[in-house]
């Protein structure tokens, strides 16, 4: 994309942001009401085509822009950018791996956001380890009956479309099932809603299949795809981690502003707290991190923009990221002082928020295993030692 429209939707999002979402955020998530009025402005920005062909009606931005509008919904508010999140890594999985009909059919309602998509992989027994997923789906004539329980489902209710991951003869494989928004539908209910810490204001459920039925059209990639969802899903995840990485990196932003301003208003001893070394040395250390996540950001969103496997460096991103956002939410807490414990400020949210990052998208633990992994292959196939990483 061009580079000038590209800066022109950012600086678009960020005005928005801060006139509309800053103001109100704190209010709407400690009553964890769902931001209807933010949803729909999101709708008519095209947020929900942001990486939609525009054949399809879409945005079409490329995923470096795309990060920074993460980015940036979550300097306002964590939960605005998780209610993309699921959308765009179902409209990814579609764009990449569906057939043309199932493009046609899904694409164009899911860019105005008219159908809103969840993702769905993890289990109450599996969520790290995806080897253990029980949920099935039998065929059966010219269908296939879908029983078991999922868990986390953000956006499960008020979605239209679930990619959904269950157990066929093959193998895993991805369903993409339709759905009424709503507590249930067909053989589907929604079970349970789950409190959480942050967050909030967007739904994470637990969903129940009772041998809901849904035509073998529904499998993602048609009958080449079954048996190869996990192949389809973990190729996805890397989208959703360059997403998770970029919301960290707006809540880590977001702390530091707060603590920055805080620290030249704020007096002790006759001097802004800046001037007391032990302060404006935290505040180097946390816009030094800060910076260094956007760096991660930016490589890992230009390599997966490329084409090229970016597992490690989305892995990179999202394990600095996300554990930048919570050290500099809870620097920003200690630079408040008492303050920073109240809900008179932001800082706490930002204190709430930080911790989803470490744990969704596959955990921090995880990111090791899978940075690992890729390195050793790499330095395998490419007989030793490089440059570094993301520099290819
Ligand atoms: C708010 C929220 C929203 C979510 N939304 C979604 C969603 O929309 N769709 C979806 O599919 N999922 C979603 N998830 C699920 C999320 O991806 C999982 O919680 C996450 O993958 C971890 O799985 P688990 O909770 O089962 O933890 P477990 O896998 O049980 O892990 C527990 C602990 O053990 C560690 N661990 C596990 N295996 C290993 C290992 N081999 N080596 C070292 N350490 C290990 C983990 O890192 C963790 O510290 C969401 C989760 C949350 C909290």
């Amino acid at each position: 994309m061009d580079d000038e429209i590209a800066d022109e939707l950012v600086r678009t999002i960020r005005t928005w942001v801060r006139r509309e979402v800053l103001p109100t955020a704190s209010e709407l998530e400690h009553k964890d009401t769902y931001p209807v009025k933010f949803v729909d402005q999101m709708k008519a920005f095209g947020l929900f085509g942001a990486r939609i062909a525009p054949e399809y009606g879409g945005l079409g931005l490329d995923v470096p822009t795309y990060a920074r509008l993460i980015e940036e919904l979550s300097y306002g508010w964590m939960s605005l950018a998780g209610v993309l999140n699921t959308h765009m890594i179902v409209a990814n999985l579609i764009g990449r791996f569906g057939t043309g009909d199932q493009k046609q059919r899904w694409l164009p309602e899911m860019a105005t956001g008219q159908r809103r998509a969840a993702f769905s992989l993890s289990e109450p027994d599996a969520g790290s380890d995806t080897k253990s997923l029980r949920c099935r789906a039998v065929y059966d004539g010219d269908t296939y009956r879908i029983s078991g329980t999922k868990m986390w489902v953000t956006n499960g209710e008020r979605a239209g479309i679930v990619a959904l991951a269950a157990r066929t003869a093959e193998g895993v494989t991805c369903f993409l099932v339709d759905k009424e928004p709503g507590p249930a539908y067909g053989g589907i209910t929604v079970s349970r809603h789950i409190g959480k810490l942050g967050y909030k204001g967007i739904e994470t459920v637990e969903m129940a299949y009772s041998d809901h039925r849904v035509p073998v059209s529904a499998v993602l990639g048609g009958e080449s795809g079954l048996g190869r969802g996990l192949q389809f899903i973990l190729g996805s995840l890397e989208l959703g981690r360059i997403n998770v990485a970029a919301r960290a990196l707006g809540v880590a932003r977001a702390a530091l502003d707060s603590a920055m301003t805080y620290a030249q208003e704020r007096r002790t001893f006759g001097v802004p707290i800046f001037e007391h070394q032990a302060i404006a040395f935290k505040l180097a250390d946390m816009a030094t991190k800060v910076e260094a996540s956007r760096l991660l950001v930016r490589s890992a969103a230009e390599r997966f923009e490329r084409g090229e496997r970016a597992d490690v460096e989305a892995g990179m991103a999202k394990l600095f990221a996300s554990e930048t956002a919570l050290e500099v939410a809870t620097e920003a807490m200690r630079i408040l002082g008492g303050y920073g414990y109240t809900t008179e400020f932001p800082v706490e949210r930002y204190f709430r928020d930080a911790p989803l990052m470490i744990l969704g998208e596959g955990t921090n633990e995880i990111q090791h295993m899978v940075i690992a992994r890729g390195l050793l292959k790499r330095w395998n196939e490419e007989g030793g030692e490089r440059e570094g990483f993301g520099s290819s």
